[in-house]
Formats: C-alpha cells, structure tokens, sequence
C-alpha cells in the first residue's frame, strides 16, 4: 500500500473511531458527557440555537473536500462571544470535541466533526462593527460572509483585499482560520497581511483580544500571527479587526493566450524577475481549457492550449492601462501568442467566469478529482508544471494545472475514473513531494485540515511538529478544540524525494 493510500485508511479509522494513537481527544463523546454539556446549553442559551434534529445535524456533518460527511451530536449556534465563552467552558470540563464552522466552505475537512460531539456555528457573529475611514479599519464579526465585508468597505471608498474565489459562500473567521488568498495575493498578499487584531475564545473558554487596532504594534509574542492559519486548532474567532486600503481608481484587465503551458508558466515567471507588478496573473493549463470548452466549444481559439489572465490596477486609468500594455508587449516578445485587453465590465466579467467556474467544470470531466493547492518559489513554476506532467504520464492519471501561478500557488487537479484510486493516490504522493523538492509547501491556501495532515512530516521535522503540539497542548490541555486536524499523529516519513 502506498503512503498516500495508507494515510487515507488510518483517516477511515479515525472516523471510525478504531484508534486514540496521539490525538488526546479520539473518540466519540460518551452520552453522560453529551448531557453534562446539553444541561449547560440548555440553561445558558435559547433553545432555538441547540439543534440536534438529523437534517440539521446532516447539513453541518461535511464541507467542500469531498471527505465523507460525519455526523456531529449537537449544532450550536451562538450570537456573542460569552455564548461562545460558555459552549467552551461547558464543553472543556465534560471533555467533548468542539469543531468549529465557518461557513463550510473549506477543502481540506478542517470543518468535519470527525470524532461527533459539538459543531459550534459561528455564522450568528456576523456583525459589521465599524468601518473606520479615518483609521482604514473595519471590525467584523468571523461570520460575516467576506462579500458583505467588500460591500461595506468599498461604500467608504476602501479596499479589502484578500479574494478567495469561494468570496460569495466563505466568512471572515474562515479566512482568518485558513489565511485565505486568492488572484490577488499577487500584488496584495494573503488574509494574514490584513488582520491587527482578533477576538479569540480559548478552548478553556477564555477571551483574549489579541493585536491592536494599530499599524504597528510590538508588545510580547504575536498572538494574532498564531491565530491566524490555525485552522480552528487553538482558538475560536469571533470578531477581527482588519485593515483597510484606499480602493484602486481604476483596473484593467487582458488575457494572454499561449501554445502551451510550459511557454506560459516561463514567460509568467520572466515577467515577475523583470519587475511587473500586476495585481493577479491566474494560469490555466491545456486540461482547464478543454474542460471549459466542453460546455462552451468556441470559448477559445483552437490554436491556445494555455492562458493567463493578467490584471493591473492603480490610481488613475492611465496608469493601470500603461501597466497592463507594458506586460502585455514583454509577453509578446517573451512568446505569447496574442493578447485580448477588456474594454469594459462586461468583457472583465467574460474573462474571469471561466475561471470562477473551473473548478466545476474540470469536475464534470472526469469520476472524481483530488484537489492540491501545492505553492512553489516563483523561479520553480515552469519546474513544477513539467513535474506534473510527468507524474501524469507516469501514473496514467489526468493532472490540470491551473491558478494563482504569479504567486507560486497552483491547484494540481488530479483526475480519474474510480477504479484508478490507487494510481490517483500515487500522483498526488508525488505532487506533494515535488512541491517539497523545489522549495516550496503543501498548502497555499487549503491548509491541512483532516485531509493533509498526515503528509506534515513530508515538510516539518518531527521537532517542529512536537513543538507545535507543545503549543497545542498549553492552549487546549484536554485536546477538545477541532481534534483530528493539522498535526499528524506521527510524521508518515522525512521527504524522500523522487518525484522530479
Ligand atoms: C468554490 C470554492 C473556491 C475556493 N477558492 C478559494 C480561494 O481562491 N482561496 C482560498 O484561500 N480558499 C478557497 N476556497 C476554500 C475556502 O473557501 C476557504 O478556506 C475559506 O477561508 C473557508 O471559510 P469558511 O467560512 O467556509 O470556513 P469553514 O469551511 O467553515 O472552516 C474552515 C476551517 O476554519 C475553521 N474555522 C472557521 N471559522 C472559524 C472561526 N471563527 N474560528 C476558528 N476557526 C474557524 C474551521 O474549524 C476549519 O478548520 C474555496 C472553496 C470553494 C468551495
């Protein structure tokens, strides 16, 4: 059995509940635990946020991973911190597991119950405090969908960066818990370059306010640093203080066609060594785009079997134009084959919808589809475009590449018919490991959740690991937070890399 294979089975295991090897929390609630926490619940909050009704349990037992769905015992709903302060607490002295939940929409299970007891809701924290024009600051509550977060600030005139394309159905404590990016991290960065500060509760039901509302701030250890990416792990988030920029005046945006994807990810990466700074340049490879032409055929040229679309901002329509004119020229003379350059919304909008949907559309080609958001240093994009390549012609598996390539961060998409499980772990073993070779990581944007946490120890040492579980432990002595995600129970191997 392969690793990959092998990994996925102690999963099954996990949410079996056949084993306790290094999580301190590996099984289900006993019943006298659930009703030591219910009589607590039922004392301290309405009884219309307590469900334990099997469609509701259902519809907060899975997430956007395609793992399978496990069952939570109870879905608690809280309004304010101290209801998300008392649910800890009650849960921490019965030593239930508590997961917590966003809005679901995360790809590596770090919203799945795996071991049942309480999934706590935290979409009801989804207050829009202030947006502070003077300060360029906005308060929000972690459940605010993020596209009601860009509604509110750009009614100031001000930007909030981070876009992750899920924008419409994820929320702010999800991003914050993930450190979500997205096509303009390019230029922008990730979630973790906009958070100063953030309310958390502590598995122990503890509040802390962690960072200032400040620019600069260094007093003791940064707490929010530590919050921010731990997917759900140390701290519950219930209310974040971002910063704010002021919005762009002006866009602009083109689309570069090239003969394949090996010329696109080396032209990409010549344009970034020579100082363009566009705010995204998103990569689809050959698969992607017979992906998309199998619901729309004349959607592209036949001639193009890889695009990038490139997008400039800045203070004046001049200036993003200018921008974007001088990428597009470099690109042509580096080898592109031609350039379309929107001329309004509605062409923006035309060039970013297949991108918006390809995840769904490579989806429809084929049995089942892994998903990896492996990132690489920018230098090793066209390194890592042909790695994949040859780990789908060694595994006779389908591998699409595509994404925020600017930033190294790509999505390797293996897919395949069922009957090609074990080939399609193979490919994804060597995808992770190829990352791992040139430098770069597992995860850009996903994180580890239940689904990558046991490849940890293809990137970290097992001191790093133990560190991390030292961190853990202080913050949750009894292991009840989000239990069975991000730190492995062992280190599956150091890299023994092969995969180029
Ligand atoms: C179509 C689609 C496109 C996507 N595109 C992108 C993309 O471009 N970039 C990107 O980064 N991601 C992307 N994602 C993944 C996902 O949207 C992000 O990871 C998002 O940040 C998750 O937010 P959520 O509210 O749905 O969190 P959930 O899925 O509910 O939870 C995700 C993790 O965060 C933890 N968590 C959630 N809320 C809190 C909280 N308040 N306090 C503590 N922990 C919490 C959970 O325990 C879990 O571990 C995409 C997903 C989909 C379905």
């Amino acid at each position: 059995m392969n690793e990959y294979a092998s990994a996925q089975r102690r999963l099954c295991f996990a949410v079996q509940n056949r084993f306790g090897d290094g999580d301190s929390m590996s099984e289900r609630p006993s019943g006298e635990a659930l009703s030591a926490v219910r009589r607590v619940l039922d004392r301290t909050l309405e009884p219309s946020r307590i469900r334990d009704d099997p469609t509701e349990l259902e519809k907060y037992a899975s997430d956007w991973s395609g793992a399978p769905p496990v069952l939570p015992d109870l879905v608690v709903k809280p309004r304010s911190t101290e209801e998300v302060a008392s649910i800890l607490r009650a849960a921490n002295q019965a030593r239930v597991p508590v997961t917590p939940r966003g809005l679901g929409s995360g790809k590596a299970g770090g919203s799945i119950p795996i071991y049942g007891g309480i999934v706590l809701s935290l979409e009801g924290l989804n207050n829009i405090e202030h947006v502070d024009r003077a300060n360029m600051t906005a308060v929000v509550g972690a459940g605010t969908i993020l596209a009601d977060v860009w509604r509110a600030t750009e009614a100031e005139k001000l930007f909030y960066p981070p876009d992750p394309n899920s924008f419409d159905i994820c929320s702010i404590g999800g991003n914050i818990a993930c450190n979500a990016g997205g096509p303009r991290a390019l230029k922008y960065g990730v979630t973790k370059n906009y958070v100063l500060g953030v309310e958390v509760v502590l598995p122990t039901g503890d509040i802390i306010d962690a960072g200032k509302a400040t620019l600069k701030h260094v007093t003791g250890y940064d707490l929010t640093s530590l919050v921010v990416g731990s997917e759900g792990t140390l701290g519950v988030i219930t209310k974040a203080t971002l910063r704010l920029l002021p919005e762009p005046a002006s866009i602009e945006t083109g689309v570069l066609h090239f003969a394949n994807v090996h010329t696109a990810a080396r032209v990409l990466t010549q344009l970034l060594a020579d100082g363009h700074q566009p705010r995204t340049l998103e990569l689809l490879d050959h698969h992607a785009l017979d992906a998309l032409r199998q619901k729309s055929p004349n959607l592209f040229p036949d001639t193009i079997g890889a695009l990038v679309i490139a997008e400039t901002d800045g203070t004046s329509d001049e200036r993003a134009f200018a921008d974007l004119q001088q990428l597009a020229e470099a690109a042509l003379a580096y080898g592109a084959l031609d350039v379309q350059v929107a001329q309004n919304e509605a062409d923006r909008r035309r060039i970013w919808l297949p991108r918006n949907t390809l995840s769904e559309s490579l989806r429809a080609t084929a049995e089942a589809k892994i998903s990896e958001d492996i990132v690489v240093p920018r230098s090793h994009i066209p390194d890592m475009i042909d790695a994949a390549q040859r780990i789908s012609d060694r595994h006779g598996v389908k591998v699409a590449t595509y994404g925020h390539a600017g930033d190294g961060n790509l999505h390797v998409n293996i897919l395949f018919d069922r009957d090609q499980r074990a080939a399609a772990d193979g490919a994804v073993l060597d995808v992770l490991k190829a990352a791992i070779s040139f430098g770069g990581t597992l995860s850009g944007e996903h994180g580890l959740g239940m689904m990558k946490r046991d490849f940890l120890g293809l990137e970290h040492s097992e001191h790093k690991i133990e560190l991390q579980r030292t961190i853990k432990k202080s913050l949750d002595p009894n292991g009840i937070l989000n239990p069975g995600k991000v730190l492995p129970r062992r280190a599956i191997s150091s890299p023994q890399v092969e995969a180029k």
